[in-house]
């Protein structure tokens, strides 16, 4: 899309007072598309947000900087500012943004190009509750069996391959953005076009606005399938201008979203939807080279009572042959047999193919890579490596938070903080929003990732977890499988229930003034038995770990019923006679804490440390 080019006399500077008088036949011309977000239009004039609101309310309209304005309401905008407008035509945009889309990905190739060869598109398909996306998986599958094969096939495994006009395309066959995320979050992004349903009866929900951001986060281009037209109060007009709001502007308005009407129901428009992700995946030009020694992500794996280890591969580059010698996260094996989505045994597998391999270790993880290995020395190499990676990375893969995020701004690993905004009320997102975008600077840039009305859930920890972001609510709590998602993954949930503080702490965070406040973290309970000499006066208790365990030097509480008798720390720790480091739970040891002596059977001692919080 063309940007403002300005002559120097005849256009105002955008700072200027704007007026319409401004605008005469020697103006410069600006290309716009059907509709625009304020921010778009914006970066176009090269001028602040701020000012385009302004003029907008001038005019009567009152918008945010994420929202779409048609081209008759943009183009008054840019009359005011000394430009006037031009309509660009669709098969511009369309190729601008495919030419964009090209280097960007010739870039990631590099010199490799030459060997290079297209492979299927990996598909994933997301959208809200009960929109049809398991019917709609079943259609594609069933679309694509041949009479003589219906019915005798059984799709094998998470992921299958359909053939449309003779090209292939994979749809991963675990819908919704949970699965998607999950993959996300272990580095793993494998979907290359993601097809969005959205029920014509019923349009754009929450899950589907959580979606677009999913992908969006990921950067993954999007196919909209509206389904259940056959419906009778299906309204895909509506759903259309819903997802027009919600910022996915369609083809048929000027955008360079494809959406496709279908029935899964009655398999209507299947054929249309494949032929356009086949279209997407040509502009996305996905390729891959095939001669070298494969390399892919799990997908699934299991633990199988007679065939033993079983893991379902994406392979994404290279061929995977049968006898190859593979190394799979941080287990290896050698390729025994493999299968097809059929359940058919096959002796290779090429790129954007998903097989299960048999012949593993050990049962490896979803979203461990495969890499095949020239022998097996070769393979133990890759996996001292990646043994000794993996444990570089979880001390040093540290999550952002608020307490840390100074630090890590510092040391360059964050440039953007990617926040995900939970509030009570949808009243409530657009000043946060606001706020917190307005406090990045040069250094760092705040970006809202995905906001919603509603508490803290999985899908946000997830979503937190892959763009390294952390979560912010407000007035909102977080569910059970939420915190605990955010404990396993160390993604920060910080709450608030005042606006100023919860702007004032971040302002404080990314300034690195943030004064830290620290949390007691319980590490073990234990009843004591008897209670022995220690000598010199001094008494220990013999106690039996009920929970957790017991570390020397840990702090410790001794309660009595009700009654908490004394704050101290552990001074002694014996098993039988010895001095022992840490006992786990189901052990007895024995216990000294400093300055005290009072111990009775029945007391229980609470062993916990102090930890810097998460707020
Ligand atoms: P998911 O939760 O998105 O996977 O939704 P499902 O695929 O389970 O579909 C939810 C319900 O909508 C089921 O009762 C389906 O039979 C029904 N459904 C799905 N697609 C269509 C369609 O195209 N037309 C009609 N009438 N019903 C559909």
């Amino acid at each position: 899309m063309a940007k403002a080019s300005k002559s120097q006399n005849t256009a105002p500077s955008a700072a200027e007072k704007p007026t319409k008088e401004a605008v005469q036949d020697n103006t410069p011309v600006i290309d716009l598309p059907r509709s625009i977000t304020v921010r778009q239009l914006a970066d176009n004039l090269k001028i602040d947000s701020i000012g385009i609101i302004k003029q907008l309310m001038r005019n009567g309209i009152m918008a945010n900087i994420n929202q779409v304005i048609d081209y008759e309401t943009a183009s008054s905008v840019v009359a005011s500012f000394g430009f006037k407008a031009h309509l660009t035509p669709i098969k511009d945009q369309l190729l601008a943004s495919a030419v964009e889309e090209g280097k960007r990905r010739k870039q990631k190739y590099g010199k490799d190009s030459a060997n290079l060869v297209t492979r299927p598109p990996v598909v994933t398909v997301m959208g809200h509750v009960d929109h049809g996306k398991t019917k709609l998986l079943d259609a594609i599958r069933k679309t694509n069996v041949v009479d003589s094969e219906a019915g005798g096939i059984t799709q094998h495994i998470g992921a299958y391959q359909v053939t449309i006009d003779g090209q292939k395309i994979t749809f991963l066959d675990t819908p919704g953005h949970e699965a998607f995320t999950a993959m996300r979050a272990h580095g793993a992004n494998i979907t290359d076009i993601t097809i969005l349903v959205v029920a014509a009866d019923d349009g754009v929900m929450p899950q589907t606005k959580e979606a677009i951001n999913h992908a969006r986060a990921a950067g993954v281009p999007i196919v909209v399938a509206i389904n259940k037209i056959d419906k009778d109060n299906a309204d895909p007009n509506r759903v259309k201008q819903q997802l027009t709001e919600a910022g996915l502007v369609i083809e048929e308005w000027g955008g360079n979203i494809v959406a496709v009407e279908v029935s899964a129901k009655e398999k209507k428009g299947i054929k249309q939807l494949l032929e356009s992700v086949l279209l997407v995946a040509e502009m996305e030009e996905l390729k891959a080279n095939p001669n070298l020694p494969a390399a892919g992500v799990v997908i699934e794996a299991e633990m199988d009572k007679t065939m033993g280890p079983l893991a379902t591969v994406l392979i994404q580059s290279g061929t995977l042959k049968e006898e190859d010698t593979v190394v799979v996260g941080t287990t290896w094996g050698r390729v025994r047999a493999m299968f097809n989505d059929n359940g058919k045994r096959i002796k290779k597998a090429e790129p954007s193919m998903p097989v299960e391999i048999l012949g593993l270790d050990e049962v490896p993880e979803v979203g461990d890579t495969l890499t095949a290995a020239t022998d097996e020395r070769h393979a133990q190499a890759i996996l001292t490596r990646r043994r000794a990676e993996k444990e570089k990375e979880s001390l040093k893969n540290q999550a952002v938070n608020l307490d840390n995020l100074y630090d890590q701004i510092n040391t360059g690993k964050v440039k953007e903080l990617n926040v995900i905004l939970k509030t009570d009320v949808q009243g409530s997102l657009e000043p946060i929003r606001t706020s917190l975008e307005r406090l990045g600077g040069e250094e760092v840039k705040v970006r809202i990732i995905h906001s919603a009305a509603g508490n803290v859930t999985e899908s946000d920890v997830m979503l937190a977890a892959a763009s390294n972001g952390l979560i912010i609510g407000f007035n909102v709590s977080a569910t059970e499988g939420a915190k605990h998602l955010a404990n396993t993954t160390g993604v920060d949930i910080s709450f608030y229930k005042i606006i100023y503080t919860l702007i004032d702490e971040v302002e404080k965070a990314l300034k690195g003034m943030l004064e830290p406040k620290y949390v007691e973290v319980i590490e073990g309970r234990a009843d004591v038995r008897a209670v022995f000499s220690a000598g010199k006066g001094a008494k220990a208790a013999g106690v039996m770990v009920a929970e957790g365990k017991v570390t020397r030097n840990a702090q410790v509480r001794v309660r009595r019923g009700k009654e908490t008798l004394v704050e101290s720390t552990v001074i002694s720790l014996k098993r039988f006679k010895d001095d022992a480091k840490e006992v786990q739970a189901g052990y007895e040891c024995g216990v000294g804490v400093k300055d005290f002596n009072d111990f009775k059977v029945g007391d229980v001692l609470e062993f916990y440390k102090v930890e810097k919080s998460r707020r």
